[in-house]
Formats: structure tokens, C-alpha cells, sequence
């Protein structure tokens, strides 16, 4: 038997089980605000063309728009101008081997329900890789915050009266770190890869400005990480191919060994 073969035998068995990461592409979810000078992301909007009705008695069908960042989405090289010149740096050229890649996830779930503004340092990732092994090359690495568990109107932004989000993210050298150990790219569970705080800091916005800049990969508003293993499970991430798209909205979804059945 073939390997691709053993691969959908083995998930009809459920000895692989096939999880969804994705949040639903809904009105009801939060689009990020930028300060008013800038331009904004749209949010996602549905319009119905034909339900069974006068307009299409047989079928039902949908227009939607929405901005290429919104929901669980995926930012390409080109999102950032550090990454303008990357090669490939657009979702419609990204080679399609990149969509395909092993997942590390790095549980802060408790230090980001304690702390808000959790920063992801090199500490923090040398002792994850101590207890379950290396990064390696062209995988993913995933930040577990529980974050997808908020209430999207109350805290999933987190932003406070002074305008300022409050969301994990990790530093510079925790990103100048992964992008040495030449990772895929850096995902979250938040709306930003960078923490909320980030454009305070010194150096802004490191994972964006660095990640996008090494023509790396981001992917954020993901769900249910708390259902894989810190190491072993596939994301497979592939975006929508939008001519000289930034990123694009997208299904995500991990393969992870079940050792019970099979
Ligand atoms: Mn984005």
C-alpha cells in the first residue's frame, strides 16, 4: 500500500483524527480596528443572491466580501513592506509545499489567562523545546493561548479605554530565534501575531516586521490548539489565491495521531 493511501485509511479508521482550527466566517466576528487614520479591514458581510425563492427557484447561493486579514487568516511576506521583495511573497505565488507543515505549540495558556500581555521570550521556547525537542526547519510554530475561548464583544480584542490592546505575543529575540531555525512561520490565536502592546515597544511589531521580512509566514484567530499535542500533529494552511493577495481568510485544519484507535 501506498503511503497517501495508508494516510486515508488511517483517517477513515480515525486513527488519525482531523482537527478544525478554523473560526466561522461570521458577521459576529471581530474585524481589527486601526487607529482612525488608517484604512480598515472589511469585515465579513454576507448578501444572498437566490434561497429557493423567486430569485432562483432551485438553488441557493451567496455574495460575500470580506478583507484578506479578517478571521482566521493568513499573512504572507508581502503584508509587511519588510517583505515587499520577497520572492514568492504573495499568496497567489507561495509554493504549495509551504500550505503542508508539522506543528510546534507552545502551551502559555495559563500565562496568558494570568497575564493578558504574556510575552513570548527565548526562555520560554528553550524550555518547551528541553521538554518536548527542537524546532525544526519549515514547521510551524504555534503559540496556545486559550485566546479562541473569549467572548468575541468583551475581551477577544482586549482593547482598554485608552485604545491599547492587551494580547500575547513574543519578542524580538524569540522571533530572530525561530526565523534562525528557518520555521514556516509564527501562529496565534489572537487577531495579531504581534502582542497588542507591541507597537509600543522599542523595536515594533517584531513578528510582523521580522517574520514577513525573512518571507515567513503568520496565521492568526486560530481555534482549538488546546486539542493538539505540543508536537507530532500537520496544519495544513493553504490561502485562497488571490492575484497578488497579502494573505486571505482560509480553513485550517491539523491531522493528529490518535493512539487509541487503529
Ligand atoms: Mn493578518
Amino acid at each position: 500500500m501506498s503511503i497517501l493511501l495508508d494516510l486515508v485509511t488511517n483517517i477513515k479508521k480515525q486513527s488519525i483524527e482531523v482537527i478544525d482550527l478554523t473560526h466561522t466566517l461570521s458577521e459576529n466576528f471581530p474585524a481589527l480596528v486601526l487607529p482612525s487614520e488608517f484604512g480598515q479591514v472589511a469585515a465579513f458581510k454576507k448578501e444572498e443572491v437566490s434561497r429557493y425563492d423567486e430569485r432562483g427557484a432551485a438553488w441557493y447561493w451567496n455574495n460575500f466580501t470580506v478583507g484578506e486579514h479578517f478571521g482566521t487568516h493568513f499573512d504572507a511576506p508581502a503584508h509587511w513592506i519588510t517583505g515587499k521583495n520577497c520572492k514568492n511573497g504573495t499568496v497567489d505565488t507561495i509554493g504549495v509545499e509551504n500550505f503542508i507543515g508539522a506543528a510546534n505549540i507552545i502551551d502559555a495558556s495559563k500565562e496568558c489567562q494570568e497575564n493578558p500581555d504574556f510575552v513570548l521570550d527565548v526562555e520560554f521556547i528553550k524550555a518547551w523545546e528541553k521538554k518536548h525537542g527542537e524546532i525544526e526547519a519549515k514547521t510551524w510554530v504555534i503559540l496556545r493561548s486559550d485566546w479562541y475561548k473569549k467572548d468575541f464583544e468583551k475581551d477577544f480584542i482586549n482593547i482598554d479605554e485608552n485604545g491599547l490592546c492587551h494580547t500575547p505575543g513574543p519578542n524580538k529575540e524569540a522571533i530572530e530565534y525561530l526565523i534562525k531555525k528557518d520555521v514556516l512561520g509564527y501562529g496565534c490565536e489572537t487577531i495579531n501575531t504581534d502582542a497588542g502592546l507591541s507597537f509600543t515597544w522599542e523595536f515594533q511589531l517584531p513578528c510582523h516586521n521580522l517574520m514577513q521580512g525573512a518571507g515567513k509566514y503568520g496565521l492568526q484567530c486560530l481555534r482549538n490548539l488546546d486539542k493538539l499535542p505540543a508536537k507530532g500533529s500537520v496544519i495544513i494552511a493553504s490561502p485562497l489565491k488571490i492575484e497578488d493577495g497579502s494573505g486571505s481568510p482560509l480553513r485550517v485544519i491539523a491531522l493528529v495521531e490518535n493512539t487509541n484507535k487503529g
